[in-house]
């Protein structure tokens, strides 16, 4: 079986300005330098706030995401960010098809698919969301959604290489709402994506890491991130508090 090195990142929304950013960055290597390397650690802060926060994580162990790109490299996309942009200011991963830009902003499969292949395209690592509503739990759907999220966004991907893509499992029940789907729900479903990156695309998918997201809490990290196809997690909300987020980091640690 492949090991796959766990992976926390904390998904830090539309928190922190940039002064604020930074500050709690620099907190976050103090913490992580006095405890050593453990799993790997990644934080995605708001656009404004990349540059300041990957100048502060120079050199530490920890990286820097972006939460969201557009496909295209340049052009008159007014309001838009490219993925040549993002690596200049020092990204390695992008969050692609957050549940939040499904919702609010008209995010698409078929979107997502093309913002997947170009960060692949420029090196950069998608951190790539699936999920369903409630609505499609309570009605059995669950697989047939995360499938038909899986085939679309992948079906342009240039690589499912596992230094190349991530996966995050995030059930959109369980986002910012403090309900945690348990370790027996989430693996299942993490069983299921694995199998079917084995299925559509051959070799890689052992070695590919499936993180939960979904009110991660120091209380609850350790029992996910101990199942068998959990890889570590995508934290929204305790990201945000130092304490909160290296009890959840070092669960991963614990867990690697
Ligand atoms: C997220 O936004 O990806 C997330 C999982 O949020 P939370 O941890 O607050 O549920």
């Amino acid at each position: 079986m492949a090991t796959r090195r766990k992976l926390v990142a904390g998904n830090w929304k539309m928190h922190k300005t940039v002064s604020e950013a930074r500050a709690y960055a620099r907190e976050l290597v103090d913490a992580l330098r006095e405890r050593g390397a453990g799993c790997e650690v990644v934080v995605a802060p708001p656009f404004t706030a990349l540059a300041a926060v990957a100048e502060a994580l120079r050199d530490a162990p920890i990286g820097v995401a972006a939460q969201d790109v557009f496909w295209e490299p340049h052009g008159a996309y007014t309001g838009e960010i490219s993925p040549p942009m993002l690596k200049e200011v020092g990204c390695t991963y992008v969050i692609v098809g957050h549940s939040e830009r499904r919702q609010y902003f008209g995010e698409t499969n078929r979107s997502v698919g093309k913002k997947i292949r170009a960060c692949q395209r420029e090196g950069l690592a998608p951190i790539f969301c699936v999920g369903e509503t409630l609505e499609q739990r309570e009605r059995g759907i669950t697989f047939p959604i995360v499938r038909e999220q899986l085939l679309v966004g992948l079906e342009e991907a240039e690589s499912t290489n596992p230094d190349r893509l991530v996966i995050a499992y995030e059930p959109v029940w369980a986002i910012g709402t403090g309900k945690t789907a348990t370790p027996e729900q989430a693996q299942e479903v993490h069983h299921f994506i694995r199998s079917q990156l084995a299925a559509s695309r051959n070799g890689l998918s052992e070695a590919v890491r499936i993180l939960y997201g979904g009110s991660v809490k120091p209380s609850n990290a350790k029992n996910l991130f101990t199942c068998e196809d959990i890889d570590g997690g995508l934290v929204g909300g305790a990201s945000l508090k130092k304490e909160e987020f290296l009890g959840i980091v070092y669960s991963g640690f614990d867990t690697d």
